[in-house]
């Protein structure tokens, strides 16, 4: 009989370490509380012919994704279609200029050289600067489980490279005079939920991530990841259970039993790989105490899906409409934990590359707003309505005059919904913050405090984002065959 592993969740952590473990050989049942596999990267479909990624709108590090077909003998474009970006983003600010991050190196290039021309050097060290974080980086805390022994085995001049005593915001300005490329590139720690102003320098790193590697779309919508995912998950004959909600962990002698499903049903195993938030899992899932007082969660979001029945040329699928003070975004959202009075805002259209996305003529805006996570100091019951009219007034002030007649859909997603839909830490986007020059250590690992659990999220090593989950899957995956010795 081979070892029956159960995966409590299908997200794309969840389903990264289900092929794996499917493919090895163990019998793998995944249970998962909603009904599609997928997790945060769901989506919004309309009757009217507008659909939407409700959640990652750009993957990046594509050689993740390819990585995990390839481990199992599959090739990832038989599966999917993953579409590489002209640019990863148009970036609006506040003076009324606008830069565009083109994914080709030497187009960037240009692009800098047009917007900020005295700033060509200094972009260039940069590119240095991130590229030296990412080599003394990326053995420790992207590719592999934290292990001390392997750190202890690093190259001391590493600790040089990596930055950690500044914050994000301070490094950049030290680069760079014009404020708008610093600010540029303080957008980049919101990417794992974090602000610019508190973060270690360290998350430098993610530019040349994007730069490097590039920005990437899945034709048909990013949601055909997690169905390819899926698919491969069943071809190796791992079973998914939907609408199954595991309410506890069992344990026996110190090592994980079998799980508790909300029906009251108890099922048994011989590891579990929870996809479930890691501090979920340890709260309410094991029932252990004051967990969460002893983490920051990443900040939340609030999205609205809007069916807009124009098109907009000046739009690219990627943009970002910069607030005119940075600093005080971030103080409100990280500090003050209420939403930005005067919020940056991010624009996704999908139609820009895939026709099919919204009826002809028309635009699918997947629009993101970064959000405190939940706290007792802002009321998403009381506020969301008027939340809502802010940010379709700060839309119709860019340029936008006319949205109110042209919208024809219209879906919000709350921080309440991420952590009722998902069970997300304190509703954040991306796990734990990495606002702490400590997180990376403290980050829950993948082999779970009880003997025969492994975790497998965003909130667990090595973080948020879609490339991190996949590899966060494979890490839990691994240490698990490993300690079963297959
Ligand atoms: C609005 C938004 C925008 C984003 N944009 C990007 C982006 O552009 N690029 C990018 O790379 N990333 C982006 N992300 C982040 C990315 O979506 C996440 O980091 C990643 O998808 C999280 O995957 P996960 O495996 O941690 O689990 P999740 O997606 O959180 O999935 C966990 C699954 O477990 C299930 N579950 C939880 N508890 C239980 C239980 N007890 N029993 C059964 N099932 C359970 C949940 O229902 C869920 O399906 C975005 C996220 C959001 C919300």
């Amino acid at each position: 009989m081979p070892n029956h592993v159960i995966v409590i969740g299908a997200g794309l952590g969840g389903l990264s370490a289900a092929i794996r473990l499917a493919h090895r050989g163990f019998k793998v049942s995944v249970f998962e509380k909603n009904s599609t596999a997928g997790g945060k990267m769901q989506e919004v479909i309309s009757d009217n012919g507008y659909r939407f990624d409700a959640g990652p709108t750009l993957i990046t590090m594509p050689f993740v994704f390819e990585e995990l077909f390839k481990s199992v003998g599959r090739n990832l474009n038989d599966y999917l279609a993953l579409v590489p970006l002209e640019s990863a983003c148009k970036y609006f600010f506040s003076d009324g200029s606008s830069f565009t991050a083109y994914c080709d190196l030497n187009r960037l290039r240009e692009e800098i050289a047009r917007v900020f021309p005295s700033e060509t050097e200094n972009f260039e060290r940069y590119f240095q600067y991130s590229k030296k974080i990412y080599d003394a980086t990326a053995e420790n805390f992207i590719y592999n489980p934290l292990s001390f022994s392997r750190l202890l085995k690093s190259n001391p001049l590493d600790l040089l490279h990596i930055d950690a005593f500044s914050t994000t915001h301070a490094a950049n300005a030290r680069f760079f005079k014009d404020s708008r490329l610093v600010q540029f590139l303080d957008r980049f720690p919101t990417y794992v939920g974090s602000s610019p102003y508190l973060a270690p320098a360290t998350l430098n790193v993610i530019p040349f991530v994007e730069i490097a590697f590039g920005g990437f779309y899945v034709k048909g919508g990013m949601i055909q990841l997690a169905k390819a995912y899926q698919r491969l998950a069943e071809e190796f004959g791992a079973t998914f259970h939907f609408n199954q909600s595991v309410q506890a962990i069992l344990t026996s002698n110190g090592k994980v039993s079998g799980v508790k499903l909300e029906s009251g049903e108890t099922i048994e195993c011989d590891a579990i790989v929870s996809n479930d938030d890691a501090i979920h899992t340890y709260a309410n899932l094991l029932g252990e105490k004051r967990i969460e007082e002893k983490y920051e969660a990443s900040c939340s979001g609030f999205v609205l899906c809007l069916g807009v029945g124009a098109t907009h040329e000046r739009l690219a699928h990627h943009n970002i409409f910069f607030a005119s003070d940075y600093e005080k975004e971030f103080a409100e959202i990280f500090e003050q934990k209420m939403m930005p009075s005067e919020p940056t805002i991010y624009i996704s259209i999908s139609a820009k590359s895939d026709e099919g996305q919204a009826p002809e003529g028309k635009e699918n805006w997947f629009v993101l707003i970064n959000a405190p996570f939940l706290s007792p100091a802002y009321d998403w019951e009381k506020n969301q309505t008027a939340y809502r009219n802010l940010v379709v007034n700060r839309l119709k002030s860019l340029g936008f005059s006319s949205l109110d007649g042209q919208i024809e859909f219209e879906r919000a997603i709350t921080p309440m919904d991420l952590k009722m839909k998902f069970n997300s830490f304190r509703g954040s986007i991306y796990g734990i913050s990495s606002n702490n020059r400590m997180s990376a250590f403290l980050r829950p690992r993948n082999r779970g405090k009880v003997k025969g659990l492994y975790l497998a999220s965003g909130s667990a090593h090595p973080g948020g984002g879609t490339p991190m989950v996949t590899l966060s899957g494979k890490f839990a995956a691994e240490l698990l065959m490993a300690d079963f010795k297959v």
